[in-house]
């Protein structure tokens, strides 16, 4: 099998963490990794945040093929439990990693790809397809070029889609015409990008880690550069779930986070404008008036912001696989089969049941997005769960599918609950402890309120449910009437 697969290339796209992760496990494989990067470096995305002090520790960060690949040199492993930024993960993992022996031929900068294909077939045509090479057609420093490829493995995160501000999903109307004032993403506040946000009533717009992570890089700077203000929209009103579960995350740096950002929303220096569905952009007096809408479809405004940073998330790029055949989930943008274990509204737990080449599987034969993009829309992917799947999905092209098959995953957990989540709606688990009470937790579930991902059982998110469900109980839906499980039926009856 090994003298077979060693003909096969595989084209990978985007040398960020993940990618360069499927690497190394195609290398393992006697699979050939070529890949693809848009960027003048690896790691395109990461370069962008390198300030960013990462949440989770090293031991997270790395993936195991990678570190057997760097076993192999001089290279030595950073302390495990130390939290790198995003800089020294470039530095000290992914640039070594690159410029192993057996890799760095394999890597092409400075080539976008635009576009995938099969060779000989649009979209529509089927007989004969799944055995058909892969068209990768890239924008290269020597103009528009096309390479083939067995399989393709598409890497390329969410980085480059940031989601507008627009809490519709469109731009706000007036976010292009004020693109001068808008950042989107974590902009280097403190470096960089200081003078630019220095003296100014700077807006902060988002809920998760990297509006938090702007929004303490703010206060310091409000702290050092007299003048500075801070305001913060929010669509929701929920704080529980912005500020985290605290000492009962998994992951202790992004609990302290989540109670920083706590402190100082409370602290008076922040001003915070929960409930804010911004829809449009005014320029007004040399600043921007933001305009929104309430809940109940009131507007708002806040006057006078010199700057805006968006931090809403990004969206995958679904364009440079559109003549490919996709089943995507209608709102996720992930593939179907993993959408009930990431989606937002209903997802509780923070972690994600451990899932590789099945999961990722599209129509489309040995096509798999994977890393961040796998996940579309949904935030809170983790480098640990990209590792996975790329473990998966190079055992699966393989034709090892008792390996592929084999997933493992055991993620920290955020230690926040649904209901937490949404106040409107109660899910399986109550703040900090099981809902179903009756229900006996597995050992795991000791510190999480949700126990961890299921053992065993495909229908459940989360061990409450699963447990809840073999006692002959309906599981989340139920109890709360919003829990996990509610989503799988909804879709099911779609
Ligand atoms: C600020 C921040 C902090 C985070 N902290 C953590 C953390 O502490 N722990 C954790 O586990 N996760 C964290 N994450 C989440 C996640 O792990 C990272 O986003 C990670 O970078 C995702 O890796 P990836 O390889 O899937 O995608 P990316 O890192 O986005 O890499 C994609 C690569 O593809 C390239 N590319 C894009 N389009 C193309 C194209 N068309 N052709 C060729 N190349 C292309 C890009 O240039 C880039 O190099 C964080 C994310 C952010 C934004």
């Amino acid at each position: 099998m090994k003298s077979e697969s060693s003909k096969r290339v595989v084209a990978v796209i985007g040398a960020g963490p993940v990618g360069l992760a499927a690497a190394a496990h195609l290398l393992e494989r006697g699979l050939q990794p070529l890949v693809f990067e848009a960027g003048a470096t690896i790691a395109g995305s990461l370069q962008d945040v390198r300030h960013v002090k990462l949440f989770s520790p090293w031991r997270y960060n790395m993936d195991a093929a990678a570190l057997r690949l760097l076993s192999t040199t001089p290279w030595r492993a950073p302390a495990l439990d130390d939290l790198p930024t995003a800089g020294e993960v470039i530095d000290h993992y992914l640039a070594p990693l690159a410029e192993h022996p057996s890799l760095s031929g394999a890597i092409l900068l400075r080539h976008r790809v635009e576009s995938l294909s099969r060779d000989g077939f649009d979209k529509v045509k089927t007989q004969g397809r799944d055995d058909a090479p892969f068209v990768i057609r890239a924008e290269t420093p020597g103009g528009p070029r096309e390479f083939r490829a067995w399989a393709v493995i598409d890497a390329t995160g969410t980085w480059a889609r940031p989601n507008p501000l627009g809490a519709n999903g469109l731009p706000a109307i007036g976010e292009r015409e004020s693109a001068a004032h808008i950042a989107y993403g974590m902009p280097d506040v403190l470096g960089a990008m200081r003078k630019r946000y220095a003296g100014k009533r700077v807006l902060v717009a988002g809920a998760g880690h990297s509006a938090a992570g702007g929004l303490l890089a703010l206060a310091r700077l409000a702290e050092e550069e007299k003048g500075t203000r801070i305001a913060w929209t929010i669509r929701g009103h929920n704080f529980a779930r912005i500020f985290g579960g605290g000492e009962n995350d998994g992951l202790s740096a992004r609990g302290a986070l989540g109670q920083r950002l706590k402190r100082l929303s409370e602290s008076g220096q922040l001003e915070v404008h929960a409930d804010f569905r911004t829809s449009a952009l005014r320029p007004s007096n040399g600043a921007i008036t933001v305009e929104g809408l309430g809940p109940d479809g009131s507007t708002r405004t806040i006057e006078g912001i010199d700057e805006i940073i968006v931090a809403t998330g990004g969206r995958p790029d679904l364009s440079i696989a559109s003549e490919l055949r996709l089943k995507l989930d209608a709102w996720l943008e992930s593939t179907e089969a993993l959408a009930p274990l990431i989606d937002p509204n209903v997802h509780s737990c923070g972690t994600v049941r451990p899932h590789g080449h099945r999961e990722l599987a599209h129509p489309e034969v040995r096509y798999y997005a994977v890393g961040s993009k796998s996940y579309g829309r949904a935030p809170n992917f983790l480098l640990a769960t990209g590792y996975e799947q790329v473990r998966s999905v190079a055992a699966a092209l393989a034709g090892d599918f008792a390996a592929a098959d084999l997933v493992q995953l055991e993620l920290p957990q955020t230690g926040v609950c649904s209901t937490q989540f949404d106040e409107a709606s109660s899910g399986c688990c109550s703040s900090g402890e099981p809902a179903a009470a009756e229900v006996e937790l597995p050992v795991l579930a000791s510190s999480s309120c949700c126990g961890g991902p299921p053992k065993a059982r495909e229908d459940s998110c989360c061990a409450v449910d699963e447990v809840a469900k073999d006692a002959g109980k309906a599981g989340c839906a139920t109890i709360g009437g919003g829990g996990c499980g509610t989503r799988k039926r909804e879709s099911e009856s779609a």
